[in-house]
């Protein structure tokens, strides 16, 4: 196969990274746009022995990076973000081909996000003051010890910014790592190696492997020598990842989906609160964060839907790469089988379809925004993640309903609030169950702050210095007090 290929005036390359180069694989499968359906590369398909090889590198490779410890590591990081700033554009453009987010986001803001997660990692791992205490007639100690190697998988929704969120602080804490993106999206992973490349980082250290979830992705997550997992995708596909991670006893992350409530109160301000539900839609719903679940005050709700309708309205489907469009294609044609099978459950069991609930006449893989009142709480559409331009509207009576409904799906990724009361932001930010909570603004994000899900939307904690933690193995050095100097 041609070693690279050319997708919109830019050259990407259709091959894995592994041991610092470039490397085939005998098939390949079709990665295709979700704006026109045309055919953007043959990608390498990974396999059983990819996976063994990208693992050998990382092994080989891991003594050295991690005796660097993080000021040696740093200058890496600090290149490579660089490099991806100096690159933005040039991986927005693709990555707006292959994923369909739209470009002017992804110029100003996902894709920079990545360079910030390398130096921000650089920096923190720098920072890291070992806790130190008397005990017992000893001094102790908590020493960070790089883990080993690590095997990221990521999702198809914002790819290249995701794996950066994951890599970043697993190679500044001196892990070695094997990425491996999802299929349907794998193009602006494989631009970051080539920025990898110049970056100097030596061969093996971080890999990139392509493939399919099922053969390539199994095989990396069941080998014995990775001592980390971290996993951001589907609650399916975690239960799979997760019982490599319990057979070899492997620490794994899981950042999963979720099913959001957005609450509004009456004495919320109720033009900001529309304008926030609205924008639920961005990225056409294939967003993890999204609060899919509008819980609205009843005394407020008719005026409240006045004002989201008004909001709604102002949404444009169309083209990512046009300014004036705000909302995309969705990613494939499965996944809008997926989204409309929701809808059609919906109104086949009796909800209502408030506005949308269907695809519009410009063809294509959109979907409109749709809004659905449900006749109870257990409806499907309710209670299960839809990852599409599909909200829920419920009304609440009293607070202690209000926090019932928010915490009754299985899900607890985040939640979004919007209210005037101070007391009412700490009573209800503490009672949802939730790994983040915003009152009155919405993916406002700290790097340090920790970042996962409760319930099936996640196990452990990654972002900050937690991240830091999990791609450590944190030791308690305890030595006799008057025994050295
Ligand atoms: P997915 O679970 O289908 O796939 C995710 C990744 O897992 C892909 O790379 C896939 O190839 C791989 N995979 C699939 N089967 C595998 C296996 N048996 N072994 C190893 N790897 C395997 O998820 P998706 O459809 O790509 O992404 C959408 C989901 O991700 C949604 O649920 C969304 O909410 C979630 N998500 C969560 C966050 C978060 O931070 N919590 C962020 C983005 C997306």
């Amino acid at each position: 196969m041609s070693a690279r290929v050319e997708v919109h005036g830019h050259t990407v390359s259709p091959e894995h990274y592994i041991d610092g180069a470039r490397v085939g694989s005998p098939t390949t499968f079709e990665d295709r746009s979700p704006i026109d359906g045309s055919l953007l590369a043959n990608v390498c398909r990974g396999d059983a022995a990819t996976a063994d090889a990208a693992i050998g590198a990382a092994v080989r490779a891991f003594p050295a990076w991690s005796a660097l410890g993080p000021e040696g590591r740093a200058p890496y990081l600090h290149r490579l973000a660089e490099l991806i700033d100096a690159h933005v554009d040039h991986i927005a453009e693709v990555e707006c081909w292959d994923m369909a987010m739209l470009e002017r986001s992804l110029k100003a803001r996902v894709i920079g996000r990545g360079a910030r997660n390398f130096r921000a990692y650089a920096d923190l791992s720098c920072e890291y003051e070992e806790r130190l205490w008397q005990s017992n007639g000893t001094t102790n100690r908590v020493v960070r010890n790089s883990s080993g190697p690590a095997v990221v998988i990521t999702p198809w929704n914002a790819p290249f910014m995701l794996s950066t969120w994951k890599t970043a602080p697993a190679l500044a804490a001196g892990c070695t790592v094997v990425l491996k993106p999802a299929e349907w999206s794998p193009l602006s992973c494989s631009m970051l190696f080539d920025l990898v490349d110049q970056a100097g980082f030596p061969p093996g250290v971080f890999n990139l492997v392509q493939g399919i979830g099922e053969e390539v992705g199994a095989a990396l997550v069941a080998d014995t020598r990775v001592r980390r997992l971290s996993f951001t995708g589907s609650p399916e596909t975690a239960r799979h990842i997760g019982h490599a991670g319990a057979e070899n006893i492997v620490p794994f992350t899981a950042e999963l989906g979720g099913k959001n409530p957005f609450l509004v109160f009456a004495d919320a301000d109720l033009d900001a609160a529309a304008a926030k539900a609205a924008l639920q839609y961005d990225d056409a719903g294939q967003v993890c964060l999204s609060g899919t679940r509008l819980l609205v005050e009843e005394s407020v709700a008719d005026d409240f839907l006045a004002r989201f309708h008004a909001q709604v309205d102002r949404h444009v489907l169309g083209d990512p790469h046009d300014e004036a469009t705000t909302i995309s294609p969705l990613i494939h044609p499965d996944h809008l089988a997926r989204v409309s099978g929701f809808v059609e459950r919906a109104r086949s069991a009796g909800d209502e379809i408030v506005r949308g609930g269907q695809q519009p006449d410009i063809g294509g893989l959109w979907y409109e925004p749709t809004l659905i009142r449900p006749q109870s709480n257990d409806s499907e559409v309710v209670q299960h993640e839809v990852f599409g331009p599909v909200l829920t509207i419920q009304t609440f009576a009293t607070e202690a309903e209000a926090i019932e409904l928010a915490n009754s799906t299985a899900y607890g990724l985040s939640g979004i609030l919007f209210t005037g009361s101070a007391e009412r932001a700490d009573r209800i930010g503490r009672a949802v169950r939730a790994g983040t909570f915003w009152v009155n603004c919405f993916l406002v994000r700290d790097l340090t702050a920790p970042f996962g899900g409760a319930g099936i939307s996640g196990i452990g904690r990654e972002g900050g210095d937690f991240a830091l933690d999990f791609y450590s193995d944190l030791k308690t050095l305890q030595i006799l007090d008057g025994t050295v100097s």
